[in-house]
């Protein structure tokens, strides 16, 4: 069976990486990386199961993202987005902008299995 790919959009390395080892080795993901809303624009493509988006990152930011990427990317408009955050109040902008769930950081690697388990 072919592999469910994720996107990964986070500006930081470190939670990048440990996104990539939760999702590949414990999940048999594909994982594709982006470090901000531009690049991952250009990286979203049809064939994406689900993207994981950061909120505060430079360039373009998570909220930018979500509402960008349905017009800029109407064939994506259907893939969900789930936001990894550490700052919940922009948990309702998040939602209002597209977002399917808002998790707060740190990261769990078991409930963050379970929750894209949910959509792919
Ligand atoms: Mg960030």
């Amino acid at each position: 069976m072919k592999k469910k790919k994720i996107l990964i959009v986070d500006d930081d390395t470190t939670n990048r990486k440990l996104l990539q080892t939760i999702l590949s080795v414990k999940g048999g993901y594909e994982v594709i990386e982006a470090e901000n809303g531009v690049e991952a624009l250009e990286k979203l493509s049809p064939d994406i199961s689900i993207v994981l988006l950061d909120l505060i990152m430079p360039v373009m930011d998570g909220i930018s993202f979500l509402q960008r990427f349905k017009i800029d990317k109407p064939e994506c408009a259907n893939i969900p987005v789930l936001v990894l955050t550490t700052d919940d109040t922009k948990k309702n902008e998040a939602l209002n902008a597209g977002a399917k769930e808002v998790i707060v950081k740190p990261i769990n690697p078991i409930e963050i299995l379970e929750k894209i388990s949910n959509y792919v």
